[in-house]
């Protein structure tokens, strides 16, 4: 079936605390906003997706598999795929090439701690490479990655700086469909007014699978326990997820899967 259907892709980013501890937030109240994502988020997310009877994929920080270690192995326990996430969300960009390497070594060291596997994709946290991170990414042996943008709806391969292929496929990424754009609230670093009207969301969320649909790739999307987490967000995920399911044309499937069926056809 893999040949022909569109390969959707449910991704989770869950960075609980190190999101505002890479923004060096540790106050009381952003730390609060991340252990929500992993108090309650993480429990509607793998409960819909039960329900749903769902695989998906998660990237998970150093950081938070060290702070929630529960948590991260239901997520496995589950069935679904963990992807590295940097360590403590650290930009790849704002990294020497030391600290950098350091941060993808710990950050494997706490997945494999937690969950007895190594992942093989990777995430960057700031949707960014530093000059160094690609060859980084072979050094430690990733097979893929989902973290750029120069397609939408096809996977393909990233290139070294002098035009050659590396091998790693990347699964684009993008602003759109990411719900951090759509309803992150945060007065600072930046005023970010989020806070999006969800049919408004489910609307875009629902053109864009229909985009992805017609050339039966990829649709990949990005949520944060913390953020789709809210009640009146995973309501527009349930009608995104019927959405899907109705039009016949898709398989819900891990990014590995994902990169192994479209590689295939
Ligand atoms: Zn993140």
């Amino acid at each position: 079936m893999s040949e022909t259907k569109t390969q959707a892709t449910l991704t989770f980013d869950f960075d609980a605390e190190s999101l505002w501890m890479s923004l060096g937030q540790m106050s009381p109240q952003p730390m609060s906003r991340g252990k929500y994502g992993a108090q309650v988020g993480i429990e509607r997310i793998l409960s819909l997706l039960e329900r749903e009877s769902i695989p998906a994929t998660f990237f998970v920080p150093g950081e938070t598999a060290r702070r929630h270690p529960d948590k991260v192995r239901a997520i496995v326990d589950a069935g679904h795929e963990i992807g590295h996430h940097g360590d403590v969300h650290e930009a790849p960009a704002t990294l020497a090439i030391d600290e950098e390497r350091k941060c993808m070594a710990r950050g494997i060291e706490a997945l494999v701690d937690v969950t007895g596997k190594r992942p093989n994709g990777y995430r960057s946290p700031s949707w960014d490479f530093s000059e160094n991170t690609l060859g980084l990414l072979k050094e430690f042996e990733f097979e893929w990655d989902s973290s750029l943008m120069a397609d939408d709806f096809r996977i393909y391969e990233l290139e070294d700086a002098g035009g050659d292929g590396t091998g790693i496929t990347e699964l684009p990424v993008s602003y759109e469909l990411d719900d951090a754009p759509y309803y992150l609230f945060a007065f600072m670093p930046v005023y970010l007014a989020g806070m999006s009207d969800p049919d408004k969301v489910l609307r875009i969320w629902e053109s864009e699978y229909r985009g992805a649909a017609e050339i039966s790739g990829l649709f990949n999307l990005t949520m944060h326990p913390q953020i789709t987490g809210r009640y009146s967000r995973m309501q527009v995920l349930e009608r995104l997820i019927k959405t899907i399911k109705d039009s016949g044309q898709a398989e819900f499937v891990t990014c590995s899967d994902a990169v192994s069926n479209l590689k295939s056809r």
